[in-house]
């Protein structure tokens, strides 16, 4: 096991902390590389803590090696690398008041968006599209762990892994300083981003079977109609039950581990 890489870096006030975290996912590569890029940052005030998450997935350049990090946090813990890292991560989410997880999603489209529960300091980031609702369906990933909490908790899709990685390594690490500069950690005043388009989780689909099919290829954020065959699990065809949109409608490996999710616009 290699234990998450944790970077502090400290100002003259401790209190509060910032988490920034990457790596969560080992195939994921522009937090990374924000993170480097920040480890040398001066700050005005607070403490601001880096974590490069799960290094053993990265260099086997896997999502994850035994169970997906994203789903282990405040969990009964298995005896599983990912379930050890979640437990030496936690105390840092705990002790902290602001965090912002760095992915990227594995569609083709590279649509940057936010996913987060609340309204404060989301004008830092250059998205059009804000998630929410997922909290309540989805147990175990950082950003539900980190709001059982009352922590402000942002996961950004920084950009598709199959994009230039230095776009989305730029986008990524441009958001983490104009969100330190919100907070007023770093000097200068914010970039301020407003109009995003707000879209809410209505449900997920847990596969049930090793046999599952998408009934084509979805595009991220592409808009189904109700009644609309999705996929066939096994014997069962999925449908959807009202006009909404599909996100994360990737291939699917693992029984009641993966999903697509399915959203819709608030008005
Ligand atoms: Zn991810």
């Amino acid at each position: 096991m290699i234990n998450p890489e944790i970077i502090r870096i400290k100002s003259w006030v401790y209190w509060p902390k910032t988490l920034i975290m990457a790596w969560v996912h080992g195939n994921e590569k522009s937090g990374i590389h924000a993170i480097k890029m920040l480890k040398s940052i001066s700050l005005v005030c607070w403490e601001l803590i880096l974590i490069n998450a799960n290094i053993f997935a990265q260099k086997k350049w896997k999502r994850y090696i035994e169970k997906d990090l994203n789903r282990c946090f405040g969990q009964k813990k298995e005896w599983t690398l990912e379930c050890r890292l979640a437990t030496i991560i936690e105390p840092y989410i705990q002790a902290c008041d602001t965090l912002l997880d760095i992915h990227n999603t594995t569609g083709s489209t590279g649509v940057r968006f936010v996913i987060c529960e609340q309204d404060k300091h989301l004008t830092s980031f250059d998205v059009d599209i804000h998630l929410s609702g997922l909290d309540v369906l989805h147990p175990g990933w950082s950003d539900w762990y980190a709001n059982t909490l009352g922590k402000h908790w942002y996961c950004l899709e920084s950009g598709s892994i199959h994009e230039d990685i230095l776009v989305s390594t730029n986008f990524a690490y441009q958001s983490c300083l104009n969100l330190l500069k919100t907070l007023g950690q770093v000097k200068w005043k914010p970039k301020v981003y407003t109009n995003k388009i707000k879209i809410l989780c209505k449900d997920i689909y847990k596969t049930q079977t090793h046999s599952f099919l998408l009934s084509k290829n979805f595009w991220d954020f592409e808009e189904i109609k109700k009644g609309q065959l999705i996929a066939f699990d096994w014997k069962d065809k999925i449908f959807s039950q009202e006009d909404w949109i599909i996100i994360f409608p990737y291939k699917q490996e693992k029984i009641g581990n993966e999903w697509f999710v399915f959203w819709k616009k608030l008005d």
